[in-house]
């Protein structure tokens, strides 16, 4: 058997790409569709359960791939609220991701929708101003298995389907493109997971260049941008990204992905006490909306150990919505109980990390 090192991860692997290593290595293209089949309808995890494949060539399976199933180390939250999963990958680094229920007070009771927020990297070089996935910097992009990795474990251990994905997670989906564009597309496929485009959400900081590259891309997956400011001198303070790609930039490529998918866009706006949540702001935001016809989800900030920010007081919250709502823009504003473990991606992991540098 190969180093485990020298395996690749079976969940990394679209179809035509096991094919063409099927093909190298002599094997009939059609095994590639039986071997996922076992993969993604059957959610085995060991090849010598594969029964309809020749026991040779489950052997050369196994020499050649491996399932790394992603260990958790700790999960909070209830059975139906929000739940966040934190996970030990292979070399010790640690990743959440957190499935949030059906809101009956959005969807209705009967809702059987379920999202799962996964994470991009291990931590992020971004360092946005209020997010505690950017405290400890960036240490690598996750492989496209283990963001693959992450739905499947967790329909596992929830014994429950996953509807909806949203890639708000630890780390900038945008910045690690490659793998994230493999792991959509195992996501999408009628054989792999299979979950609707419609039903994705990559979340970005607004890295320009990558939303042009994804608007090219043919999968009709929705974006949200995390705007936060709409005035350069605001969002800078809050965002260093913007440096590198200013308002007018971000907006452009966001006409741009507007333009070639048609369709809507979100910005994320989380309202922070004095740094983005005056009148002037939310005028400022009205105009950017505007531009691109983007819907707006407010999220009042969650508190951050380690960062000084806080929420604004709810009539100042209300009244930043009312300038959204007398432009006709549509906006939302988030303040569902739950969210307070749900948002702030990063944060269960700063908080375990030393527990479990100790007990390892
Ligand atoms: N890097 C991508 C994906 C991470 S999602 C991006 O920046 O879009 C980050 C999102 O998590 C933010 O847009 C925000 O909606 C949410 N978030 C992070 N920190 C938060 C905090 N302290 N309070 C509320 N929401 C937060
Ligand atoms: Fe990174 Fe997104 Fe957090 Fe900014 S908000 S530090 S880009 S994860």
């Amino acid at each position: 058997m190969k180093a485990e090192a020298a395996r690749e991860s079976i969940h990394a692997l679209t179809l035509p790409r096991l094919r063409e290593l099927l093909a190298e290595a002599g094997h009939p293209a059609y095994r590639g569709a039986q071997v996922l089949e076992w993969v993604y309808e059957k959610r085995v995890d060991d090849f010598e359960v594969m029964t309809n494949l020749p026991a040779g060539f489950r052997l050369w399976l196994n020499e050649r791939f491996v399932f790394h199933v992603l260990e958790p180390v700790r999960v909070q939250g209830a059975e139906d609220t929000t739940r966040k999963y934190l996970f030990r990958l292979g070399d010790g680094a640690l990743v959440e991701s957190v499935l949030i229920p059906a809101s009956p007070a959005l969807y209705g009771e009967a809702s059987d929708r379920r999202t799962l927020c996964v994470s991009t990297q291990v931590g992020c070089a971004y360092g946005c101003k209020f997010c505690a996935s950017g405290l400890d910097g960036w240490s690598r992009n996750l492989t496209a298995g283990e963001i693959v990795g992450q739905i499947l474990r967790i329909e596992k251990l929830s014994g429950e389907r996953v509807s909806n994905l949203v890639f708000m997670g630890m780390g900038e989906p945008l910045s690690n493109f490659k793998n994230l564009l493999i792991a959509l597309e195992i996501l999408n496929a009628p054989w792999g997971v299979g979950i609707g485009a419609r039903r994705i959400t990559i979340s970005t900081s607004g890295l320009a260049p990558q939303i042009r590259e994804l608007a090219e891309q043919p999968m009709q997956v929705r974006l949200a941008v995390s705007l936060h400011g709409a005035r350069d001198e605001v969002r800078q303070t809050i965002m260093p990204v913007n440096r590198k790609y200013p308002l007018a930039e971000l907006l452009a490529a966001c006409e741009y992905y507007v333009g070639i998918k048609k369709q809507r866009i979100t910005f994320e706006y989380i309202l922070i006490r004095d740094v983005n949540d005056s009148i002037e702001d939310a005028e400022a935001l009205v105009l950017a909306a505007q531009r691109v016809d983007a819907k707006v989800n407010c999220i009042p900030y969650n508190v951050v150990e380690g960062l000084d920010w806080i929420r604004p007081e709810e009539e100042r919250q209300d009244a930043f919505m009312a300038v959204l709502k007398r432009a006709k823009v549509n906006a939302t504003i988030r303040r569902e109980k739950g969210h307070d473990i749900a948002a702030a991606c990063g944060q269960l992991r700063r908080q375990t990390l030393p527990e479990v540098a100790a007990s390892s």
